[in-house]
């Protein structure tokens, strides 16, 4: 029997995962989600002996069920290969009193990577599998990080396009060279003028217009998306949890069954989303602390069970966190209500109405196991000093927010129960910020490959292969545009 998806805002209406996947979005506007979290059906001792390639394949085949044993270890043995620069894939590094699971160890240096480095082989196999001919067009909003690991991924995929929209003036320089100097026939990078959100609900709403969809798959195409919203993404996801526990094991840190916790510096809740999927399976995970930026939609919300976007969007030196409407919050929204996908699609109608909406008591019960914190850009600059000056190892930006939550709200209560920090991006990818914590003074005035040679001689470890390669590469995407002309640009980008 198949795992069957419905979305958060129908339950009536079901796919498998294969279709899911393709899709990308429900065509109500909801989410895909499992009609039930499955159980990890191996005994939590063994994971201490399995590669991050067999973790992949126990979890994900829970999930992913319409695929065959043969299909999925295809697409994880072609998606986890020399393409990260360790055999581990998702090293689990000691440093002061804390866990940090580096997950960016992929092409672009960022977490995402752990799942688009698969999501265009599962993607391409549902197409195989569910005989879709059209040619799948991948529209993506980016903060910065997924953007590049996806054109990364799709790029020259056959039977795929991608276009990527990203904040103009709200990425880091490093993650703007990196997506404009993409190569590719099949590749569209797109700035606008606005932020995340704007590119966000761009990207929905052109995939709720029916008569573009139609029009586009008279010409043969049909679009998918590479963002956290595909079930694709966050599946992938899981994996490292688990296999950050089996690795915790290994270590004789815990025995089984012993708790962790784990801590994610959070923007749309995906990342998180997937922790949450992982303790659902049966992964003995204690807390679930979701740490914000100085965009702390989040923070309040499990602080009161109030989501309100009404407020100043921050820029601030952890871009990929810099959202207000975090999208997968609506799947544990879901979740928190039993299962209501109307109560759901009510929260979700207030939230595009009025930007707010409030959860029940009982959903808050529901939601018991999440706690959130956050950090100032001062207190994610001294967090980055302390590590540094206290055992060496250089954080990045989005990292050090959780790391201060973590070590400034909830280390004391939390006894001996180790703490997972899901470390998201390399330093270097946010070489400016992270030099500039460490000593104002010194490396304030220097460009930014400047401060990346200075990086490499205090961290002790190579410039990433994603760095050499955005040096001298030269740009190959300029366009900009206004925010409500992105219909118009991905029809010139497919019909032209
Ligand atoms: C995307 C991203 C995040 C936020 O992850 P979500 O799944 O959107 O919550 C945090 N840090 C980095 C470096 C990222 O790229």
């Amino acid at each position: 029997m198949n795992l069957m998806y419905n979305s958060t805002r129908n339950a009536g209406k079901q796919v498998t995962a294969s279709q899911a996947i393709l899709k990308g979005l429900a065509e109500d506007g909801g989410l895909f989600v499992p009609e039930r979290i499955p159980a990890l059906d191996i005994p939590l001792a063994s994971l201490a002996g399995m590669s991050y390639q067999e973790t992949a394949y126990v979890v994900m085949k829970q999930f992913l069920t319409d695929y065959s044993e043969e299909e999925l270890k295809d697409c994880i043995r072609r998606a986890y290969d020399d393409k990260f620069d360790t055999e581990e894939i998702a090293p689990l590094r000691e440093a002061g009193s804390a866990y940090y699971l580096e997950l960016f160890h992929g092409a672009t240096i960022a977490f995402k990577d752990m799942a688009l480095s698969i999501l265009p082989y599962l993607m391409t196999t549902a197409a195989r599998k569910n005989h879709e001919t059209r040619e799948i067009v991948i529209l993506t909003a980016t903060s910065g990080d997924t953007g590049k690991a996806a054109l990364s991924g799709f790029a020259d995929v056959p039977g795929t396009r991608i276009i990527v929209f990203y904040p103009k003036h709200g990425v880091s320089p490093v993650q703007e060279k990196q997506m404009v100097t993409q190569k590719g026939a099949n590749t569209c990078v797109i700035g606008i003028l606005g932020n995340f959100d704007d590119a966000q609900s761009g990207v929905k709403r052109l995939f709720a217009d029916q008569k573009l969809g139609e029009e586009l798959s008279e010409q043969g195409f049909c679009f998918s998306s590479a963002n956290s919203i595909n079930i694709g993404r966050l599946v992938p996801q899981i994996v490292y949890y688990v296999y950050s526990y089996g690795r915790l094991l290994k270590d004789g840190i815990l025995t089984s069954g012993e708790p962790m916790n784990v801590v994610v510096p959070t923007g749309n809740f995906g990342n998180i989303l997937a922790a949450f999927y992982a303790k659902n399976m049966g992964l003995p995970i204690g807390k679930l602390i979701c740490a914000s930026n100085e965009n702390k939609v989040l923070f309040d919300f499990f602080e009161t069970g109030v989501y309100d976007r009404n407020r100043e969007f921050v820029l601030t030196s952890s871009p990929s966190m810099d959202i207000l409407i975090s999208s997968n919050l609506e799947r544990l929204i879901y979740h928190a209500s039993g299962r209501d996908a109307a109560m759901n699609a009510s929260l979700m109608r207030q939230l595009s109405e009025s930007g707010r909406y409030t959860v029940t008591d009982e959903m808050r019960a529901q939601m018991c196991d999440f706690a959130g914190g956050y950090a100032t850009e001062e207190q994610t600059f001294e967090e980055i000093r302390r590590v540094f000056n206290e055992s060496g190892y250089i954080l990045d930006t989005h990292t050090a927010v959780a790391s201060r939550v973590y070590h400034e709200q909830f280390a004391k209560d939390c006894g001996s129960v180790p703490a997972v920090i899901a470390s998201t991006a390399s330093p270097y990818k946010f070489a400016r910020s992270v030099m500039t914590a460490i000593d104002q003074e010194k490396y304030g005035v220097m460009d930014d490959f400047g401060l990346i040679d200075e990086l490499q001689k205090l961290a002790g470890v190579p410039i990433p292969r994603a760095i050499e390669e955005i040096r001298n590469a030269p740009v190959l995407h300029r366009t900009v545009i206004e925010k409500n002309e992105m219909e118009s640009a991905v029809k010139r980008f497919l019909l032209s």
